[in-house]
């Protein structure tokens, strides 16, 4: 076994705090790699606080990994020492049932998550550490000439924004909102524009207008003002809505238009309620999303690559990760917090 640092939280009212751990050997199949940097997904402070009752500790969180190969396995060809690779939300799962044949391995039910999970019975542990041991056909290539610390974020914000803006169509000619300016949602106006759909950002107040405009995003709506919400009636072809706190969904559908679509990305706690004549007066579509699997993963990294398309991050020490929590927690991020690895040591 291979002793490696890591940041853990021992309970939901700990704050995260230094933790050994073990990785193991690689085997034939298997590639180890130095992790360089870590994003902070708000999925991480959910879990590390038991948000959403499914909490296993200690926990070990992170699953924006990106890093750098140190070993391979006997079996493995296409992958060699010294490649950047990423990790994503999802380190195994059971590669026989249709979901896992259809690449969709996140929709497995023997799903092995990167952390707050188990792989053949052993806890997983996240990217809050220095290094991991992962089977090949859960590895991402990280395209060449991306900068790693801010490509780390594509790994769950990327590809969780890019799978249902690519589902439902979004491209020239198609409106698309984007509700919650954090990690998701500045990957989704990016992505989105990059598709070539117009992009209106739906964020709280006018704090980050300018924000959203250095973005990218074609309009920006203060949604706690009746009357901006109002002006959007029946306007949009397809909302990604990423908050991640309990808010008003009946608002947003109204800015829908006649056969539109809603995806729901962002889990709050609380769940969320909704009228349904808002969705059955004019035949919108309620939907969900959950990350990407692995072969549209790479194809977002890839794409990601060809448009230049990156996250916009604040690099912090892995000390300081408890503050980025509350700082996330209180909306604070510009747009994502990404764990330099190497301050772990
Ligand atoms: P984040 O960076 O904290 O962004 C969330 C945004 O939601 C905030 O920036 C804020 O935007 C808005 N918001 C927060 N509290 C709000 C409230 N009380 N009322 C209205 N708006 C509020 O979080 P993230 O990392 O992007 O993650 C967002 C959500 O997606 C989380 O629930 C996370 O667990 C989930 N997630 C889901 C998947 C998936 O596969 N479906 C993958 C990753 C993450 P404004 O300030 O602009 O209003
Ligand atoms: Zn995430
Ligand atoms: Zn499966």
């Amino acid at each position: 076994m291979l002793p490696t640092k890591a940041y853990a939280a021992q309970s939901e009212t700990k704050p995260l705090e230094p933790f050994n751990i073990e990785r193991r050997e690689p085997s034939a199949n298997d590639v180890l790699l130095e992790i360089k940097y870590c994003g902070v997904c708000h999925s991480d402070l959910h879990q590390a606080r038991n948000e959403w009752k499914n909490s296993m500790y200690p926990m070990v969180p992170g699953h924006e990994i990106v890093g750098i190969v140190t070993k391979i396995g006997s079996d493995v060809k296409d992958i060699k020492i010294g490649d950047t690779v990423g990790i994503g939300c999802f380190v195994n799962s059971c590669r026989k049932c249709t979901n896992c044949k259809n690449g969709e391995e996140q929709y497995c039910a023997n799903t092995a998550f990167t952390y707050n999970s188990t792989d053949n019975g052993v806890p997983t542990f996240g990217g809050y550490s220095t290094q991991i041991t992962i089977d090949r056909n859960y590895l991402l290539k990280i395209p060449a000439g991306l900068p790693l610390d801010a490509t780390a974020p594509l790994l769950c914000a990327g590809i969780t924004t890019y799978k249902p803006l690519k589902t439902w169509g979004a491209g020239p000619g198609k409106k698309v909102a984007v509700v919650g300016l954090g990690g998701l949602g500045h990957m989704a106006v990016k992505i989105a524009k990059a598709m070539g759909a117009e992009v209106t950002v739906l964020s709280r107040g006018e704090q980050k207008k300018e924000a959203a405009k250095q973005l990218g995003a074609d309009q920006y709506v203060a949604t706690n003002v009746a009357k901006n919400i109002e002006s959007l009636a029946e306007y949009f072809d397809l909302v990604v809505d990423t908050v991640s706190a309990e808010h008003d969904i009946d608002a947003i559908l109204s800015t829908i238009k006649l056969g539109g679509v809603i995806v729901l990305v962002g889990v709050p706690p609380e769940g969320v309620k909704f009228n349904a004549h808002n969705i059955i007066s004019k035949r919108r579509i309620f939907a969900g999303s959950m990350i990407g699997g692995i072969a549209e993963t790479q194809e977002m990294l890839d794409f990601c690559a060809a448009h230049k398309v990156t996250a916009d991050i604040e690099l912090i020490d892995i000390k300081d990760v408890n503050d980025a929590y509350e700082r996330m927690e209180h909306g604070n991020v510009k747009y994502r917090f990404v764990i330099d690895c190497a301050t772990l040591n």
